[in-house]
């Protein structure tokens, strides 16, 4: 297996699978000896956004510091793994903009869903007013209008979630060698790709 560097970035709802689906790809790629970080929100918000709220502005600039590290990282060759709520679409986008190699990934499950799953109990929390701002409850979530890849969580396994991202890798060239019959294509991107698709339509 063969990588160029690669962002997964992994947008949706507290409690919608994001850290679920982020950990058993990093065990996939460790299993494969490749070079790969996980960049949890949680973990994030504990050490390099330590001190930043919830408001618009903190949320973006948030997003900002873990696309920087993000790029810096998968420039250099690591499969990035960014698994955070992303809920303004703007920076979202800005952030694909400026990074190559990036995979939009929207982990969907319904409001209704991750509010039952309520894993850390946070929802709980919110709609006591016990805490502010809480994406999905008091504050926007802007979903993805064009993302690489949806995962419906609410209707599919995590394997099979994990299996979407996988295949959409190597087909966008970004991870090679996948499945055993592969054979090393030239690199062209996700883009280049779906480029290649169109004319071919
Ligand atoms: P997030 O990181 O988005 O806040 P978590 O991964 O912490 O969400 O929690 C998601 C919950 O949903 C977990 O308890 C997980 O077991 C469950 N779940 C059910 N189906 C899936 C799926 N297809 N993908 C990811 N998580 C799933």
């Amino acid at each position: 297996m063969k990588t160029n560097g690669v962002v997964i970035w992994l947008t949706g709802l507290s409690g919608a699978g994001k850290t679920t689906i982020a950990e058993t790809l990093e065990r996939i790629f460790s299993a494969k000896q490749l070079q790969v970080e996980l960049l949890d929100g949680d973990v994030i918000r504990t050490n390099l956004s330590q001190g930043l709220g919830y408001t618009k502005e903190d949320r973006d600039t948030n997003i900002r510091r873990v696309g920087f590290v993000a790029n810096l990282l998968s420039r250099n060759g690591v499969i990035v793994i960014v698994a955070t709520i992303s809920p303004y679409r703007l920076v979202r986008d800005e952030m694909k903009a400026m990074i190559h190699h990036f995979l939009e990934v929207y982990i969907n499950a319904p409001l209704t869903i991750c509010e039952s799953r309520d894993v850390k109990g946070l929802y709980a929390a919110a709609r006591k007013g016990k805490i502010k701002a809480f994406t999905g409850i008091d504050a926007p979530y802007e979903a993805p209008l064009t993302p690489d890849i949806t995962c419906f969580t609410d209707r599919e396994t995590v394997e099979e979630s994990v299996t979407k991202i996988m295949n959409a890798l190597e087909a966008g060239g970004f991870v090679d060698g996948m499945r055993s019959e592969s054979t090393t294509p030239p690199y062209k991107g996700l883009k280049g790709l779906q480029a290649q698709q169109q004319k071919a339509s």
